[in-house]
């Protein structure tokens, strides 16, 4: 059987670690890390991501704050408030959920962000010091699955590392993370890739952000290979009270026999973005204090 890469369990100790330091803080008199998040519009997969980040602030004792906009809302009203939250002293860290409404391009949104507070690692200056000595605020999800396999021990040097997605947020950055902390060599598969088992097959440690589930099958991935699923989509399932279940990229039943160590979907990066999102705003409170 392979080894669960628990991310639940491991996000919930980070939690712990980050819940000391506020209470150390607040020993100190000092006032407690304050993340805020602004939210477009009424997507309830949206609304449950941010519930979930609301809830983990409460967890570790930060302040936090929610800003709610009709998705009509404009680009220029929307950046009038993130430029007050650039300036608010009281404010270390803050994040807009995407997606957003396709009239408001999250590139300008993301580039108005102050990188001091962009706590999510999403603009240019914090994705561009992935490969500098200086690292700052680091993309939130790379940044979780690469301390998810810090904590357990899984070594990266020289090993072949397979990322397959390239996006902007999850699999380009994390590829460089692999390749710049981790020691690794790293290919990237996208879209376009020909043969992508040919490449799957030969990962140590094959990593997944793509966003379609049944992609990866048992016959892509090599024995005892570490296995990490980024990917999460909600697929209708009438049991459920809810009306759907969330999976993964992987066919995890077929595939986590035959690896040796396997995330699952719920359970596996998902709260491991989140503790990044608070870990980056414990970095940018400590910036701010030092
Ligand atoms: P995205 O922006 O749509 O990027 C998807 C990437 O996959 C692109 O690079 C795309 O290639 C590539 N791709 C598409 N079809 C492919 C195929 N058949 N074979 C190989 N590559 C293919 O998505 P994203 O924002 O990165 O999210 C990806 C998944 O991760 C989604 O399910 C999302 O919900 C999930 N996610 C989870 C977390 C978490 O915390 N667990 C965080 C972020 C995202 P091109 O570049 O060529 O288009």
């Amino acid at each position: 059987m392979p080894a669960i890469l628990d991310g639940r369990k491991i996000s919930k100790d980070i939690k712990g670690e980050i819940a000391q330091k506020v209470t150390s803080i607040k020993a100190e008199g000092k006032r407690v890390p304050h993340l805020a998040i602004i939210i477009v519009g009424d997507d309830v997969a949206s609304h449950t991501y941010v519930n979930g980040k609301i809830n983990a602030c409460k967890e570790v004792g930060f302040d936090f704050t929610l800003m709610h906009f009709a998705s009509t809302v404009s680009e220029k009203k929307l950046i009038k408030h993130i430029e007050q939250f650039n300036e608010d002293e009281d404010i270390d860290g803050f994040i807009v959920q995407i997606p957003l409404p396709e009239h408001i391009s999250v590139e300008r949104i993301t580039e108005s962000i102050s990188p001091w507070k962009d706590v999510d690692g999403f603009t240019n200056q914090n994705f561009g010091s992935i490969v500098s000595r200086n690292q700052r605020l680091l993309p939130a999800t790379p940044f979780g699955v690469m301390e998810l396999i810090r904590r357990y021990e899984i070594q990266t040097e020289g090993k072949n590392c397979v990322v397959v997605g390239a996006s902007r947020i999850a699999g380009a950055p994390l590829s460089l993370m692999l390749l710049q902390d981790g020691g690794a060599t790293v290919t990237v598969c996208h879209k376009l890739t020909e043969n992508l088992a040919g490449h799957t097959k030969k990962a140590d440690i094959l990593v997944v952000a793509v966003g379609k589930p049944g992609l990866i099958t048992k016959e892509m991935v090599k024995e005892g290979a570490v296995i990490i699923d980024i990917g999460i989509t909600r697929v209708e399932d009438t049991s459920r009270k809810s009306g759907f279940r969330l999976v993964g990229d992987v066919v995890y039943d077929t595939v986590a026999p035959i690896a040796g160590y396997i995330t699952p979907v719920p359970g596996g990066v998902g709260p491991m973005t989140i503790v990044s999102l608070l870990l980056n705003t414990l970095k940018a409170y400590g910036v701010k204090n030092a």
